[in-house]
């Protein structure tokens, strides 16, 4: 492994890689970006190469040094997860124990006032292996309100043998007090082009198929190494029949298989509504500016061409409004099937032109 097996975000690399050839890297480092782009794993890679014996500004994977830095981080990993999975929450943060290279995570809901404080209290000591601590703090919006204001008073006199990286989607989801102190990177979706290329290594997809994945992946690496184009397809076809029946009203039977469908499969219910949404945004794209190449669901475009001609924007809104409602309800747990089935029926019988 190095930073070249890295994909995406050249300049965020880069710059980085910039900071670490000239002993440049401040106290306090902020990832800040979309899902699925490798922000945490970015940070981990340069945890290796900070403390590489073999290169300056990247890593080798293999000198004692990597192998300590990836042992730390795995042993970090395993100890989260089993505090996670501990009944009893109040005493998920017993006895910390944190290594010079220190992954740190919600514990629940939170990044606990503990867990900060262990951090903050590490970083002021001598360092036990490493000339420098690294200290990664994965969804770092996510740090309780006290925890923050630990947090700040070390980020304000930054001890020189530690190095804070915090991890989080969105930057304005922090206290600006701790934004400021931090030396911020940003990570942006990949392009299409990059996932396209990742899927042409990885997966046995064709060409079209690629194209069509990438979209609908939305820059994210992470979706893309799990994503299943075949399970895509098949929750999409509910969904069009879904539509297929607020266009029509024709057969109230195969409304009821399919809506039963979409109830069924509560673990996906997110998932499968965001496709509902991807289609519908593609119809709101083809109504309004016409513009096949901008769309999502690129194979279905001459279908999709087709129900565009035949809604206006009010049925988008009121469909997308629906669904709204359905995923309000979703939360409190009511009858999903009975909620499709209705929202079905009432777009259907309102007009769609006009
Ligand atoms: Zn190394």
């Amino acid at each position: 492994m190095s930073f070249k097996d890295f994909i995406g975000n050249r300049e965020a690399v880069d710059s980085l890689r910039q900071m670490l050839a000239r002993d440049r890297l401040p106290s306090a480092l902020l990832f800040a970006g979309p899902e699925g782009v490798g922000k945490l794993t970015f940070a981990k890679m340069l945890a290796h190469a900070l403390h590489c014996e073999r290169e300056k500004n990247d890593f080798c994977g293999e000198c004692r040094a990597c192998r300590k830095t990836s042992e730390m981080l795995s042993l970090t990993a395993e100890d989260l997860e089993r505090r996670r999975a501990a009944k009893d929450s109040a005493r998920r943060a017993e006895n910390l124990v944190y290594f010079d290279v220190q992954l740190v995570e919600p514990l629940g809901q939170f990044i606990l006032t503990s867990q900060i404080e262990k951090a903050v209290s590490e970083a002021y000591a001598k360092p036990f292996e490493f000339s420098r601590r690294v200290f990664i703090l994965n969804d770092a919006h996510r740090i309780h309100w006290a925890g923050v204001d630990r947090l700040l008073k070390v980020l304000e006199e930054p001890p020189a043998t530690t190095l804070f990286i915090l991890v989080c989607p969105n930057a304005s989801a922090l206290r600006a007090t701790i934004r400021s102190r931090c030396t911020r990177v940003i990570f942006r979706a990949l392009e299409e082009r990059e996932i396209q290329d990742f899927l042409k290594r990885e997966t046995e997809l064709k060409p079209t198929e690629r194209r069509l994945a990438a979209r609908l992946l939305g820059g994210s690496l992470g979706k893309a190494r799990a994503f299943d184009l075949e399970d895509y397809r098949r929750r999409r076809e509910s969904w069009l029949a879904f539509f297929e029946f607020c266009l029509s009203s024709r057969d109230w039977n195969s409304l009821f298989r399919t809506t039963e469908v979409l109830a069924k499969d509560r673990e996906n219910f997110e998932a499968n509504l965001s496709i509902a949404y991807s289609l519908l945004r593609d119809l709101l794209i083809l109504r309004t500016r016409g513009e096949e190449g901008e769309i999502s669901n690129l194979d279905l475009a001459a279908r999709l061409r087709r129900w565009a001609e035949r809604v206006n924007l009010a049925w988008i809104s009121q469909v997308s409004q629906g669904l709204d409602r359905a995923h309000r309800e979703q939360i409190r747990n009511m009858n999903q099937q009975l909620g499709f089935d209705a929202l079905a029926a009432e777009v259907a019988s309102t007009p769609s032109r006009g």
